[in-house]
């Protein structure tokens, strides 16, 4: 059962300007057009707008606390959460930019958002690394305004709100404003320094201490390392890990995979086998009557996780292989083992043999 209250971060007594406020960062956080072709920022995108049509809803918000999602559907002036919450969705957004332009919404909006490759087992066992990143900090010569003379005029397409709405068939679409680009205001005498946009882009190093365990996909938030607000304040800044493959280790969460090579005379004889860890090695027994992919678990060798702190396990798949070649004398013991359970070597004594009967029966 998911939590709305839990979805958007928020306290169960949380005041409607509270959670507006949430829903608006996560909003902002996982859109699509800021996470392009990443399905879980895309679900959780999803997962909170269904939270907010819920909890930003007095009625809907009581009916919730006091029933839990089922309480939702069906019932009267509930409604589900189908094809009519989406229709809901842009006006969840032109309320949402309704108050845009008062210092807050900026804030949230300055957001910076970097990506970090990390090796396979840097992201395992957790590393230091150096960020170089550049943020957008005001222009120094006119004090960010763009304008050389430090003038500036409220836009007069979008009233200073930076957002205009566009009717598209049945919905309202809220758009940047084309004119000032979003800012509300518009420079007539542009700032020669930074070409009127106020920002100049200044690089940062910072040394990130990357937890052990993390994830593809995880971001790591760093207070006040975003983009400049104002001469004393910066945004956060986010940072999303991408971490590459490895030649030999699957991750699959806190599971390692890893397939391993061998000779059949070694999967009949159920021998035991050092194979590579993430940590090392370890020897594993092959287990006997062994059957082709085969896995063989080796507990506690996958990756600690960085929530629960419990280490996952290690799965090695044996793969049986054949020689390619083999020579008179493996020949020689080979065929010695052939006889030995009984099976004839001479291709023409087996012409007639079992095989043939049990195909016939096919037939
Ligand atoms: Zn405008
Ligand atoms: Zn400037």
């Amino acid at each position: 059962m998911r939590d709305f209250y839990e979805i958007l971060g928020v306290s169960k007594n949380a005041s409607s300007e509270e959670i507006k406020k949430a829903y608006r960062k996560l909003a902002l956080k996982y859109h699509p057009d800021r996470n392009q072709g990443d399905k879980d920022a895309e679900e959780k995108f999803k997962e909170i707008n269904v939270a907010y049509e819920t909890l930003s809803d007095d009625t809907k918000r009581a009916r919730y606390d006091r029933y839990g999602e089922a309480g939702l559907n069906g019932g009267s002036g509930a409604g589900g959460f189908g094809f009519e919450g989406f229709s809901n969705f842009s006006d969840i957004f032109s309320d949402i930019f309704g108050g845009f332009g008062d210092s807050d919404d900026e804030e949230i909006d300055e957001d910076l958002f970097i990506t970090l490759e990390l090796g396979f087992k840097e992201a395992i066992f957790g590393c230091k690394k150096k960020v170089n990143y550049s943020y957008k900090a005001n222009c120094i010569k006119c004090d960010g305004t763009g304008s050389a003379s430090k003038t500036t005029t409220t836009c007069s397409r979008c009233n200073g709100k930076g957002k205009i709405a566009i009717r598209k068939g049945f919905f309202q679409m809220v758009s940047t404003c084309d004119v000032c680009g979003g800012k509300g205001k518009v420079v007539k005498d542009k700032c020669s320094s930074c070409q009127g946009s106020g920002k100049e882009n200044k690089k940062e190093e910072l040394e990130v201490t990357i937890p052990e365990g993390v994830d593809n996909g995880v971001t790591l938030k760093c207070s006040n390392k975003g983009n400049e607000i104002n001469s004393n304040e910066r945004s956060d800044l986010y940072i999303k890990l991408r971490v590459t493959r490895d030649d030999r280790f699957v991750r699959k969460g806190d599971d390692i995979y890893i397939d391993v090579p061998i000779l059949f005379t070694q999967a009949a004889l159920g021998s035991t086998i050092i194979v590579p860890t993430i940590r090392g090695e370890a020897s594993i027994q092959i287990p006997f009557g062994l059957s082709d992919k085969q896995l063989v678990k080796i507990s506690g060798e996958g990756v600690k996780n960085h929530h629960t702190r419990r280490t996952g396990d290690q799965f090695v798949q044996l793969s049986i292989m054949y020689p390619k070649h083999i020579n008179a004398e493996q020949k020689e013991l080979l065929e010695k083992l052939n006889e030995s359970f009984g099976i004839k070597n001479d291709a023409k004594e087996q012409q007639h043999g079992i095989f043939d009967t049990i195909k016939s029966w096919f037939k």
